[in-house]
């Protein structure tokens, strides 16, 4: 049988610890925008599971949308350029838009969808990142939610893969660097 677990080198956070954090921060996004219908965009494919677990525990009025950019390839490391392969379906000016990531690392994706979408003339865009790398940031970008801090390190479950594998891991774990280190 091939397990894909076998690839991880240790478990970073678990299940619990991720639901339990997934559901303080909806219970923040409730306080913060309850009566407000905000639009929550998931950034496909990396946090589709976060978004799935954050809508599933938010109780108030919410609208969904997806886009999809690319800027890895099956590379490890940032290149630097971001693709939009999806764009967004629903109109956003007016809208109190709510961005879900999975990671925040250099920030060059970010920064480039918030420019993309402040042209949009939303009333308002924040950040909501399941984890956040700050040692390898590049641009000058926070978010208003973050699950989790994290080290240096490639991790992937949870949504997050590497070359496009590992995403159904119900946990979030550093890769072997054997796996990656023949790049
Ligand atoms: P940034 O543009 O902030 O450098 O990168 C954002 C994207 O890079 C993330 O949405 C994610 O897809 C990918 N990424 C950055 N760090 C990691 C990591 O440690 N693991 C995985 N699987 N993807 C990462
Ligand atoms: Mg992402
Ligand atoms: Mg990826």
């Amino acid at each position: 049988m091939d397990n894909i677990a076998k690839d991880i080198e240790r478990v970073l956070l678990s299940e619990e610890e991720i639901a339990a954090r997934v559901a303080e921060i909806s219970a923040d996004i409730t306080r913060d925008y309850g009566g407000k219908n905000p639009l929550l965009i998931s950034v496909l494919r990396g946090s589709f599971i976060f978004m799935a677990d954050l809508v599933r525990s938010l109780p108030i009025e919410c609208t969904l949308d997806f886009m999809a950019v690319s800027s890895y390839g099956k590379k490890s490391a940032t290149t630097g350029a971001v693709k939009i392969t999806k764009d967004l379906d629903l109109d956003i000016e007016g809208r109190h838009v709510i961005i879900v990531e999975d990671i925040l690392d250099s920030g060059l994706t970010l920064s480039f969808m918030m420019e993309l979408m402040s042209a949009k003339r939303p009333a308002s865009i924040r950040l909501c990142t399941l984890l956040d790398k700050p040692a390898r940031r590049q641009k000058p970008i926070q978010a208003d939610y973050v699950g989790f801090e994290v080290p240096d390190e490639f991790v992937v479950g949870y949504g997050l893969d590497y070359a496009d594998k590992y995403r159904n891991l119900p946990y979030i774990g550093v890769l072997k660097p054997c796996i990656y280190c023949k790049e």
